[in-house]
């Protein structure tokens, strides 16, 4: 049992922590005006950022999802500790020594089991490292690193260590230096036999320890040098309290400032590739370690790389354009679409990894690999094309069989079309058919069913799009000024209806507005019971009518209900946020067309992108508050 913590300790902690500096191991802050800082919420998954830092007052909330705290709870919270497990941290990282109050149960003199474990797994760490230096046996690591370009500085940079083939060299060494046989079962540093004696888990192997966002050493992986090595090719730390494989980047300590200033994370298979893009001068890399890349990774990364308005970010992946790759596309678009225009595949060259290619052919060669990234949707569609002979009718129908599929995942039917009409290209094959293929391709199994389960199954659909999830962070601006044009249309007056419909990205809300439009329009609207029955007779189906009620009843999300400025900086933002979505779509439009072969096309779409940046900068100059 711990004792309890002395209350100094804490207060020392708040003096000298302050929580922004906390909060920014873990998530990307911006200034949101008034000393307040916000972020992409760590509690939830959320698009917009709605988690708030008042540093001054050492308090957070998350508008999102009503997490809220202090430092401690937040740490807490995040990293799932005891209290006091989050003040040791904090008070390790403030530089405040933890004291315990005298008299309590038993006060201790070695801190919690996770301190203890990442003291182990830092001095795991030191012990690897100084081998690699070192030892003698250690030659056949050290000629790996150099044959792969990496030469002793490099390793320093990156902590690369060996681990010696004896069986308990590192089991011996920490236990000499006070930690327990079950301390380096616990952190996966030892393992046992049939016998139950703890032994070295990695042996005779290059170890790269594998860091948190604060740059503490977790766990490690290791690569296996001999042949007579019967392991895999890599071993990683096992699931401990520290390490948890669906959510840890190895690198991501080195890369995580980059990434947060440069909207840019890459995401590279191993260690080696990781340490070759770092050195090419591409230093937002990060590595899965010993797992595919999953949802949780994307949530790591998408704290780091939102913006003040949205996630903007770009997210890299380098694939050798084989199957492993073509699958691990396939599978982003299964797991998350919603942040599928963010992200990227860069196709290696003849197949070559980052490591390889600046061995081979330099620093440039990798950042150019980096550089050639294309959409995602794109890759995999491509990819699913690649198997067919094109130059024949017979191949054009097999391909357009095995593509209109992968099409047909996409979930936002904008994009959706976008790429079947960009399909119809590739093929050279007509727009109309191709769009009808991936459309009819939209729902599996449809005209197998009978009639009425299609009947049912539309129904259904009708249904799910006619009541948007309330909480779905990525419309929480769309539904907030909808509650106001139902429940206090004269706050938004005219400005709500000379909004553009593209505006409104939930086909519900649309429906809403139009509503809103034949009962007259917000300009002229009173409000009260009348206008919301008004509304309510204007749309077109029930569904859309029982929205219009939820709507009416939902509380707003802000304090002063009378505050002008609330609506107006809503309808702003919204402007911003559907100008920010062309603004992207145009510089894609951009990348795709050949400034020199399609002129006329591209100054064109370079015109209009001038005039709606100088739109959104505007819309920031006339200083609407962030909602
Ligand atoms: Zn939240």
């Amino acid at each position: 049992m711990a004792g309890r913590i002395r209350e100094d300790v804490i207060v020392a902690i708040r003096e000298r922590l302050p929580l922004d500096q906390v909060v920014s191991d873990y998530v990307a802050l911006r200034p949101a005006g008034a000393g307040r800082l916000k972020g992409l919420c760590p509690f939830h998954d959320e698009k917009t950022p709605s988690f708030n830092v008042n540093a001054a007052l050492g308090f957070y909330k998350c508008f999102g999802c009503s997490a809220s705290g202090d430092a401690i709870t937040f740490v807490r919270e995040l990293e799932h500790l005891s209290f006091t497990e989050a003040v040791e941290v904090l008070a390790r990282k403030a530089g405040v020594e933890v004291t315990y109050e005298q008299g309590s149960a038993a006060p201790r003199q070695q801190g919690s089991q996770r301190q203890r474990l990442l003291d182990a797994h830092r001095d795991a760490a030191a012990f690897y490292a100084g081998q690699l230096t070192g030892s003698d046996e250690a030659e056949i690591g050290r000629a790996f690193l150099r044959e792969r370009g990496f030469d002793e500085s490099a390793w320093a940079h990156f902590g690369v260590g060996y681990a010696p083939t004896g069986w308990e060299s590192l089991t011996t060494h920490l236990r000499n230096k006070g930690f327990t046989n079950e301390e380096l079962l616990a952190g996966g540093l030892a393992t046992t036999g049939q016998r139950g004696t703890p032994y070295d888990r990695f042996r005779g192997r290059l170890v790269w320890p594998i860091r948190d966002m604060k740059g503490d050493v977790i766990g490690f992986g290791a690569r296996r040098l001999r042949e007579d090595d019967q392991g895999p090719k890599y071993l990683n730390t096992p699931e401990t309290p520290l390490y948890k494989k669906s959510q840890v980047l190895y690198g991501v300590d080195l890369a995580k400032n980059d990434i947060a200033t440069r909207y840019k994370a890459v995401v590279v298979e191993g260690y080696t590739d990781v340490m070759a893009c770092h050195l090419a001068g591409e230093t937002t890399a990060v590595a899965t370690c010993g797992t595919a890349f999953g949802a949780e990774h994307v949530q790591v990364l998408r704290r780091l790389l939102m913006d003040q308005d949205e996630f903007r970010g770009r997210v890299v992946f380098t694939f050798d354009g084989d199957e492993a790759g073509q699958k691990a596309a396939l599978k982003a678009f299964a797991d998350d679409q919603r942040f599928v225009t963010q992200l990227f595949v860069a196709v290696q060259p003849d197949g070559l990894d980052p490591c390889e290619l600046r061995q081979q052919r330099g620093d440039l060669a990798v950042r150019d690999l980096i550089a050639s990234h294309v959409p995602l949707a794109e890759f995999a569609i491509r990819s699913a094309l690649a198997r067919f002979d094109l130059d024949i009718p017979e191949g054009r129908v097999s391909a357009l069989a095995a593509a209109a599929p992968v099409v047909a995942t996409l979930k936002d039917w904008s994009l959706r079309d976008e790429y079947a009409r960009r399909l119809a290209g590739w093929l050279g094959m007509d727009e109309q058919a191709v769009l009808a293929r991936v459309r009819g391709g939209a729902e599996p199994g449809e005209g197998a069913g009978g009639e009425r389960q299609q009947q049912q199954r539309r129904a259904t659909r009708r249904a799910a799009a006619a009541r948007p999830d309330p909480r779905d962070p990525g419309l929480i601006v769309e539904r907030e000024v909808m509650k106001l044009a139902v429940q206090r249309p004269a706050m938004l007056g005219p400005e709500f209806d000379a909004l553009d419909t593209v505006v409104f990205t939930a086909p519900a809300y649309a429906a809403v507005r139009a509503g809103v439009a034949k009962a007259g329009g917000t300009a002229t609207a009173v409000g009260g019971t009348e206008w919301v029955t008004r509304v309510r007779d204007e749309v077109e189906t029930d569904a859309v009518r029982d929205l219009v009620t939820e709507l009416a009843v939902e509380p707003l999300q802000t304090v002063d209900e009378e505050d002008q400025r609330y609506a107006s900086s809503l309808v702003a933002r919204l402007e911003e946020m559907a100008l920010t979505r062309q603004i992207q779509d145009l510089k894609g439009r951009l990348q795709r067309l050949n400034p020199v072969d399609q002129a006329i096309d591209y100054n064109r779409a370079f015109g209009e992108l001038i005039v709606l940046e100088q739109r959104k900068k505007a819309l920031r100059e006339r200083g609407v508050g962030a909602v």
